[in-house]
């Protein structure tokens, strides 16, 4: 199956923050992918700003750099020359008044015009300020707001006020890159698309959903950072919430973005207040190289989490009864994102020898994107019927191209839609504020009981309590694998 590229209108698409991690790894190297693609019309410009006194042709070699690092071998550098010619540079400070001219000159009036704004959070609203008063955006440019989206209910909404100042609901794309993975919005085909799983996603036959998100790596190089945030709010308010939300939600009357987000925003209000009882928080201990959290975070009184492990309830007729246990840490066993879906086993088993296990409907968000069904089957051969566990397999990379390298990055298929206009698979402001005012009585209640961490070793599954979180309930964990 080869992937159908559709182009799309002409544009102009400026990047704040062009000399940062996040578009020299991702942005920048996505965007020749589509270009390479053939998604690009022949007129679209990108122009790149940061506060690095540079012009095009110093810009534009950083940029080569930039996607030869990020691609390796699948770089063609005919297509590369020709990608970097639709590349302008623009140096500008966004906290000051200059350089704006010059930005608003580059930009071609009756083309789509897009923002991205892959900078600190804490300048989203003088791009937003400065971008308006200049006469630069109107009533039909597109902003790209990244993560993270506040650090609580508080400044969430007040980031919403701000941008709405200057900018619609509908001009504003709050990226979470989760949702731009072929999985994720495979979920909703599998969902939605077929009869087959519909009439059994519900607490009568799912026993209960685990979504697992695993990381190797620790906080280092970040560890400042990720000690004022931590795993609740740096992976669980959003990413997880947002897959827990896709899993949970009532089909929507029609793939259109408001109908699935308000779908999304219902299943963010059923959930619960989570009790203290079901809630492990981790922080990892030092490993071989002698670095722990405490060490990485340069804070030895530190109380962040880097792990933590949730049962959520949805309080709602299809899923009371139907616990979703969610876990995410760093410096874990594997790398890996999962979702898994375990139905009810059997009411009666008609086999003496050994009772068939419940179904697992497994959906890999990485590595290897894909689903697996385990159902169960007669082990092949003779000697009576023996029961075998065994996985339909669902995998996207091979049906996308030979080695997989088909397969649309998250951030290539996001600014391809924010292009187009289509803010399914972005957060509306009033998620993105339910989901903090779930949050939000949790880490108070950590910060109100002064509560150290779990101790958890390097490489394994996290702190035993979480591991006992689920055999209370007398399940277990799937293992994390990649
Ligand atoms: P970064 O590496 O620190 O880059 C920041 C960029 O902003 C640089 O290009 C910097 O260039 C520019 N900048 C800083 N202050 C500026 C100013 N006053 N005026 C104009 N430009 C300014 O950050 P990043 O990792 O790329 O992250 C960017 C955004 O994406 C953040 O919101 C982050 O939370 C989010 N994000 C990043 C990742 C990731 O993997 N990196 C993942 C998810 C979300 P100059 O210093 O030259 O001005």
């Amino acid at each position: 199956m080869v992937s159908r590229i559709i182009p799309v209108e002409d544009f102009d698409l400026v990047i704040f923050g062009v000399t940062g991690d996040l578009a020299r790894r991702k942005i920048l190297p996505g965007l020749y992918r589509r270009f390479v693609a053939g998604q690009f019309p022949p007129g679209a410009a990108i122009v790149g700003t940061s506060r690095t006194a540079q012009d095009d042709g110093a810009f534009r070699q950083d940029a080569a750099s930039a996607i030869r690092d990020a691609l390796g071998q699948g770089v063609d550098e005919a297509r590369l020359a020709e990608f970097l010619a639709h590349l302008r540079y623009v140096a500008l400070d966004v906290r000051g008044e200059t350089g704006w001219d010059a930005l608003a000159a580059l930009i071609r009036p009756g083309v789509i015009h897009a923002f991205y704004f892959s900078v600190a959070p804490g300048l989203f609203g003088d791009i937003a300020e400065r971008l308006a008063k200049n006469g630069i955006t109107d009533g039909q440019s597109r902003i790209v707001v990244e993560k993270p989206f506040g650090r609580d209910l508080a400044s969430a909404r007040a980031l919403n006020r701000t941008l709405a100042r200057y900018f619609g609901e509908s001009q504003i794309y709050r990226i979470d890159h989760y949702l731009g993975k072929e999985t994720v919005q495979n979920l909703m085909a599998v969902r939605f698309a077929n009869m087959l799983f519909e009439p059994l996603w519900n607490a009568q036959y799912v026993d209960h959903v685990q979504i697992t998100v695993a990381e190797t790596v620790g906080v280092g190089g970040r560890g400042e950072y990720y000690d004022h945030s931590g795993a609740i709010r740096d992976m669980v308010q959003n990413h997880m919430m947002q897959l827990l939300c896709l899993i949970a939600m009532e089909p929507p009357y029609h793939f259109d973005p408001d109908a699935v987000r308000d779908e999304k925003l219902k299943v963010i209000r059923a959930l619960e207040p989570v009790a203290p009882r079901d809630i492990v928080r981790g922080q990892y201990l030092a490993g071989p190289d002698g670095h722990g959290y405490l060490d990485d975070a340069e804070n030895p009184a530190s109380r962040t989490e880097s792990f933590v492990a949730l049962k959520v309830r949805v309080a709602n007729w299809r899923w009371t009864g139907t616990p979703f246990y969610l876990r995410t840490g760093k410096r874990l066993r594997a790398r890996t994102s999962e979702i898994v879906v375990t139905f009810k086993e059997p009411p009666h088993s008609i086999f003496d020898e050994a009772a068939p296990r419940a179904n697992q409907l497994v959906i890999k968000l990485q590595p290897n994107e894909g689903m697996h069904l385990n159902v169960m089957i007669k082990e092949p051969g003779p000697g009576g019927m023996r029961l075998a566990q065994v996985p339909l397999d669902m995998s996207f990379a091979e049906a996308l191209g030979p080695d997989g390298t088909d397969m649309p990055d998250a951030y290539e298929r996001l600014i391809m839609d924010v292009i187009r206009g289509n803010q399914t698979l972005f957060m509306r402001g009033d998620e993105v504020e339910a989901a903090w005012a779930w949050t939000d009585p949790i880490i108070a209640a950590w910060e109100a009981g002064q509560i150290r961490p779990e101790p958890y070793d390097p490489g394994s599954s996290g702190p035993e309590e979480a591991l006992r979180l689920l055999h209370r309930d007398n399940r277990r964990w799937r293992e994390i694998r990649a």
